[in-house]
């Protein structure tokens, strides 16, 4: 039997349930509970599904011992292909980047609206990463340690303004974990522990950013987002930045698995290129303000067995 190229599409697809709105709403059909619903197939791609069964299958993996070192190796092996794939693609970037934000511009019924837009998407990502750095993480600290971490933040300055300079977690990593040793008296062994992982999967600034992105997209196309889709992209964008590489503006790239959870083109993160490479400097401070206080957190809660360990060594 032949397969059409529409089976081909649904298989594609993913499913999901949708309500029916009654034709008219009125006094007695109002109640949302007693509305019909069926299920759809929409155009994008599974991406929670496939986020969840690559954690599920690496878990697996790893428990496999031996056995499951060839597919260890597989997986590796794509990584690295992908990465070159994707360094070829870089080198041309700037010609394909340059006509998609053209495009954009030309599309846009007004230019000064479009600024205007953008202006406001930009002030809402920066408010929500100086509340979450300057609030939020440090109320985390204050709750778990006891002490209000307004030297701690004076004394990571450095490195923030070095992750504000470069862009990138990873290249600010020496000198935030120098800043929390020489500065902030945190103990290399838990610098050294947390630091790295902290810079390769804890990126506040980065989840943050792009669901704020998300929405911002969805508005400027005119699409209203329930409930459950705002809970769907709060939590692909955090699967997203935990899978975000810690180098300059690796957060709009996984975006895009974002985007389709929502049924969002690729393309459209061209819609906020122009400003992000400024605000991949906010997020990326943050981001290593949010790695710092953590360290300083583990600190605090391992005391006791930083000391043991200490004894243990001295007594060796
Ligand atoms: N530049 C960020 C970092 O290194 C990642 C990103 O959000 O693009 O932490």
């Amino acid at each position: 039997m032949g397969t059409s190229r529409m089976d081909i599409n649904v298989r594609r697809a993913s499913y999901r349930t949708v309500i029916i709105p009654p034709k008219e709403i009125n006094e007695t059909n109002n109640d949302i509970r007693l509305w019909e619903f069926t299920g759809e197939y929409t155009g994008s791609s599974n991406v929670l599904g496939l986020v969840v069964f690559s954690v599920v299958q690496g878990i697996a993996i790893a428990q496999m011992g031996e056995v499951g070192k060839p597919l260890q190796h597989f997986y590796t092996a794509l990584g690295e292909a992908m990465m070159l794939i994707t360094n070829w693609v870089i080198w041309v970037s700037p010609i394909g980047v340059f006509f998609l934000v053209t495009s954009k511009m030309l599309e846009a019924e007004s230019f000064a609206v479009m600024v205007g837009q953008l202006g406001m998407y930009f002030m809402t990502v920066l408010v929500g990463l100086l509340g979450h750095g300057f609030v939020t993480l440090p109320l985390v600290y204050f709750l778990c340690v006891r002490e209000i971490p307004i030297k701690f933040l004076i004394n990571m300055g450095q490195a923030i303004l070095t992750a504000f300079a470069t862009g990138s977690s990873s290249a600010t990593l020496s000198v935030s974990m120098g800043c929390l040793e020489e500065k902030n008296n945190i103990d290399p062994r838990v610098t050294r522990f947390v630091m790295p992982i902290g810079a390769t999967i804890n990126m506040d600034g980065t989840a943050l950013y792009e669901a704020v992105a998300v929405i911002f997209i969805s508005q400027v196309r005119h699409m209203s987002l329930s409930i459950s889709q705002i809970f769907a992209i709060s939590i692909t964008s955090t699967m997203a930045s935990i899978g975000a590489a810690s180098i300059p503006q690796a957060g709009l790239v996984t975006m895009v698995m974002v985007l389709d959870t929502v049924g969002l083109p690729a393309e459209d993160v061209s819609l906020i290129f122009a400003v992000d490479w400024l605000l991949d400097r906010f997020r990326t401070s943050i981001n290593v303000l949010g790695d710092a206080l953590g360290a300083g957190i583990v600190a605090h809660l391992s005391k006791k067995e930083l000391k043991k360990g200490l004894v243990a060594v001295s007594m060796n």
